[in-house]
């Protein structure tokens, strides 16, 4: 039998914006996006929401049908909230492109959203008037972005010229949301593969973002000394990217629902982040494996006093028992562990935040929601047996941006979202983490498509076949490729060749690292597909002589 959550909880069935800004309750004038560096530029909800009311009048003044998609990208800066908001509240979908993109990525992102205008930050700008020139995208529908007012930069102007007017802003409202549109409309597209094939956009519905963070903040608050209404003031970091359904679930929405002040970085770095949690006294942080690996390794860690923080919430990829209780002990910390994915909006797995978890385990089911594990045959399995995830619930995404195929293959015929996560649960409901069978790397906590890389490969002029898989090493997973060189070029193309080729054409994290192998022949079905069952195995080989 699928396993329902031991939680059941009531969701608020409305629009974001009336989700954070009720009719009845003044917004809050307390900072909670704060600039990490110079904390006196920060915003806070009542701010916000002037902003947000400024950009919605503006983007109606643009004549964009609603429905339609904007596209930021940018780096993390205390307005990206704004964008989010503003955009996703006035009927809009925000879309987020990765920062470190290079044009033919973003282009890729531009042509897949179908966006109709696009807000970057000034210092990115390059990036996108190549790519948006080779997309052929209106140069008159690209703004600068930043929470600083831009000069215009080569006929391109700040997105305040844009903007409605304060007193426009003041009488416009919202559309209020019943259930049904709640459930049905779309208030962001969050890049992802799936369990196969090239990123695609993720529809998350306003209802998936409330589901989530109502199940998320439940699971927090679960076993924990105070009473949720009661909640201790937090202090959080927020440099999970805000492109990523991970950072905007926590250090926007979440942030403005629980009033927990979140710092932002505008890049990590490690020096900065132990800074950061040293001198805004940081209580709570969610993040990501390298980060704990990090904060257990790194020399730096004992240099700053990081005493103030008390939770570490850690998901996105696998994190091993060995490390969680490292870093426990050695940050005098809680570290809970939590599952999920893009196309669950964010989490569906959580450790109750007030457990001292030592286990590795990722917790039980979140509220509302219903997972089955399952075979090879598609046969459930029992307490202590291996199965892919497969998850029902009110935070599960809506499908494919324009891909119905693939939403299709995405859903099995109870209507379970296929994970390509594999778990193991106990009797008791607490689930494990023990392997991944679809072809996603994780770098980092970043997605990598081997198909992605698969189809530039095979643009390279002495490359006749790619299969590209993740090499796993102790803490890290890195993308490999297996490649059949032209026989014209055998002996004239070095390894090295093909990954320079590749780092100058992808974001870092999509870099080769696992190395490249000549090989005579990828090893394909009688159908054509890869056979990435023997990849993993060649490459399981080659990690040991890594
Ligand atoms: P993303 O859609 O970028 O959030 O990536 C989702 C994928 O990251 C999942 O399908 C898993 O393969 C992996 N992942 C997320 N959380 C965990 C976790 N706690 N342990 C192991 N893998 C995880």
């Amino acid at each position: 039998m699928p396993q329902k959550s031991p939680f059941q909880i009531d969701i608020p069935a409305t629009d974001l914006l009336t989700y954070l800004f009720p009719q009845d309750e003044q917004p809050s004038d307390i900072p909670i996006w704060i600039d990490a560096i110079e904390p006196k530029h920060s915003i806070s909800p009542k701010i916000l929401l002037e902003w947000v009311k400024r950009l919605g009048v503006g983007l109606y003044g643009l004549g964009i049908e609603q429905g339609e998609v904007i596209m930021m990208y940018s780096h993390n800066h205390i307005f990206v909230p704004v964008a989010y908001l503003g955009i996703s509240g006035s009927g809009y979908i925000f879309s987020g492109c990765n920062p470190a993109y290079g044009v033919d990525e973003t282009v890729y992102q531009i042509q897949n959203t179908g966006c109709k205008a696009i807000l970057v930050e000034p210092s990115l700008l390059d990036t996108v008037l190549r790519a948006t020139s080779k997309a052929n995208f209106p140069r008159d529908r690209i703004y600068l972005f930043s929470d600083r007012e831009s000069q215009t930069i080569n006929g391109i102007h700040d997105w305040r010229t844009m903007l409605g007017s304060i007193e426009a802003a003041e009488k416009w409202h919202w559309k209020t949301f019943n259930k049904e549109q709640s459930q049905s409309t779309v208030a962001a597209l969050n890049y992802s593969s799936g369990t196969t094939g090239m990123p695609k956009g993720v529809m998350i519905s306003h209802q998936n973002v409330i589901a989530n963070v109502e199940q998320s903040l439940y699971m927090r608050d679960l076993e924990q000394s105070y009473h949720p209404s009661n909640r201790p003031q937090e202090r959080w970091l927020g440099f999970l990217p805000l492109y990523h359904a991970y950072g905007q679930l926590w250090s926007i929405v979440a942030a403005c629902k629980t009033l927990s002040p979140c710092f932002f970085m505008r890049t990590f770095s490690y020096a900065k982040f132990l800074e950061h949690i040293q001198n805004h006294k940081i209580t709570h942080i969610q993040t990501a494996p390298p980060v704990l690996v990090m904060l257990a390794k790194r020399p730096e860690t004992s240099s700053y006093d990081i005493s103030s923080l008390q939770n570490i919430l850690c998901g996105a990829a696998p994190l091993s028992k060995e490390l969680q209780n490292e870093v426990s002990a050695k940050c005098n910390v809680n570290v809970v562990q939590t599952w999920g994915m893009t196309e669950v909006t964010c989490s569906c797995l959580h450790v109750p935040g007030g457990l001292d978890d030592r286990s590795g385990s990722v917790g039980l089911i979140d509220p509302n929601a219903i997972i089955k594990l399952v075979d090879e045959q598609g046969k459930e399995v029992g307490p202590g047996e291996r199965g892919e995830i497969h998850v029902k619930g009110p935070n599960v995404c809506l499908g494919y941006w324009r891909n119905e195929q693939a939403t299709r293959d995405t859903f099995d015929e109870e209507g379970f979202l296929r994970t390509g996560d594999i778990a193991v649960r106990d009797e008791k409901g607490w689930h494990w983490i023990v392997d991944r069978k679809k072809e996603l790397i994780k770098v980092k906590g970043f997605q990598v498509a081997p198909a992605e890389l698969e189809a530039l490969l095979l643009e390279h002029d002495h490359v006749s076949d790619a299969a590209v898989v993740g090499l796993k090493l102790e803490h890290e997973e890195f993308p490999r490729a297996y490649i059949v060189i032209k026989d014209a070029y055998r002996g004239k193309t070095s390894d090295r060749d093909i990954e320079r080729w590749v780092a100058e054409r992808v974001a870092r994290h999509k870099q080769l690292l696992g190395g490249v192998k000549f090989i005579e022949e990828v090893p394909k079905s009688v159908s054509g597909k890869i056979q990435r069952k023997i990849l993993r195995e060649w490459a399981s080989k080659d990690a040991k002589n890594h």
